[in-house]
C-alpha cells in the first residue's frame, strides 16, 4: 500500500454520532467502504456488470453512478490505483477538472492539458468514463492579481478576496472573457477525446457572499437597464415615491439597492438584471 494512503492530506470528513467528535478516514478507507455501501445496497446491479465499458454504458442508456475526483490534487503516482478502486466499487463514471483553472492556463493564454489527459487516459482505461468541468468557479492568483475588478462586492460594500472558489463578478466582462478562453480551449483540446461523456459547465453557479454582487461594473448595468425600464428619470422618480425623504436620482447616482436602513430602489427591480 502506497503511504500516501495514511497521510493526512487525503482524508474524507464524517460525522460519527458514536464517536467524538469527529472520525478521519482515509483514502483507501474511504473507498472500500463505498464499495461495500454499494455492494451492499444492492447497487452493483446486473446491467453494469453486463455493460463491457463505462462510454458503452453511457451510449446504452444504463443507470450510471459517479463520483468526483481530483487528479490535479493528487499525486500522479495514485492515478492508476485510484481509478481501479473506483472501477472496482462500481462507479461508472467521474467528474473532474471543475477546479483545476490553474493548472490547465498556468499563465494567460498559456495553457497545458498534457496531465489533463493522461488523467482521462488512465480512468478510460479503467474503464471509468469522464465528465469533464470546466474551471471558471476558481481563477487562479494570476488572474485575480492581473484584474481585481473581477471580483465581487457584498451588500455591506465589501470586496471579496480571491483564495478560495466563487469571489468573482459573474457579470463581469473580464471574467466572462477569460471563462469563455479556457473552456473554449478545453472543448478544442478534449471534444473527440475518448472515454469523455459529458461535460459540466462551472460549478454550482452562485455569488460567494451576499447572493447578488454590488460591484461598480453591475451598478453601471443596474443602471442601463433602468434606463431601458423607466425611458425618463421624471418616470423612475415618480414610480419609486422619490421625493419622499429627499431621494430624488439623477441616473449616475442610482445605485444598486446594497445595506440601508431604508431604500427606495425595489430589489424586485435588481433581480432580472444580475440573472438575465
Ligand atoms: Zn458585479
Amino acid at each position: 500500500m502506497p503511504e500516501s494512503f495514511d497521510n493526512p492530506s487525503f482524508i474524507a470528513y464524517t460525522k460519527d454520532e458514536s464517536r467524538s467528535p469527529m472520525t478521519l478516514l482515509n483514502r483507501r478507507t474511504f473507498l472500500n467502504t463505498s464499495a461495500a455501501v454499494c455492494a451492499a445496497t444492492g447497487l452493483r446491479l446486473q446491467l453494469w456488470t453486463r455493460a463491457a465499458s463505462s462510454v458503452e454504458a453511457v451510449a446504452s442508456g444504463a443507470l450510471l453512478l459517479g463520483v468526483d475526483y481530483y487528479p490535479d490534487q493528487t499525486p500522479e503516482n495514485l492515478w492508476e490505483v485510484d481509478a481501479r478502486m473506483i472501477a472496482a466499487a462500481g462507479f461508472t463514471n467521474v467528474r473532474i477538472a471543475e477546479f483545476a483553472w490553474a493548472l490547465m492556463e498556468p499563465s494567460e493564454g498559456q495553457f497545458d492539458f498534457a496531465w489533463l489527459h493522461r488523467a482521462v487516459d488512465i480512468l478510460h482505461k479503467n474503464s471509468v468514463a469522464v465528465i469533464l468541468g470546466t474551471p471558471s468557479a476558481a481563477p487562479p492568483p494570476w488572474l485575480s492579481d492581473r484584474y481585481p475588478e473581477i471580483f465581487e462586492v457584498n451588500a455591506q460594500g465589501q470586496k471579496l478576496h480571491p483564495g478560495g472558489r466563487r469571489f468573482t463578478c459573474p457579470t463581469n466582462k473580464t471574467y466572462r472573457r477569460l471563462s469563455l478562453s479556457v473552456a473554449t480551449q478545453m472543448a478544442q483540446t478534449f471534444g473527440q477525446t475518448p472515454g469523455i461523456v459529458g461535460w459540466q459547465i462551472d460549478n454550482e453557479f452562485t455569488l460567494g457572499s451576499s447572493g447578488r454582487c454590488y460591484c461598480e461594473h453591475c451598478q453601471a448595468g443596474f443602471q442601463d437597464w433602468l434606463r431601458s425600464k423607466y425611458v425618463n428619470l421624471e418616470a423612475l422618480n415618480r414610480v419609486w415615491g422619490t421625493a419622499f425623504w429627499s431621494q430624488i436620482y439623477t441616473w449616475p447616482l442610482i445605485t444598486t439597492p446594497a445595506f440601508s436602513k431604508c431604500t427606495f430602489i425595489s430589489r424586485r427591480n435588481q433581480r432580472p438584471f444580475l440573472w438575465r
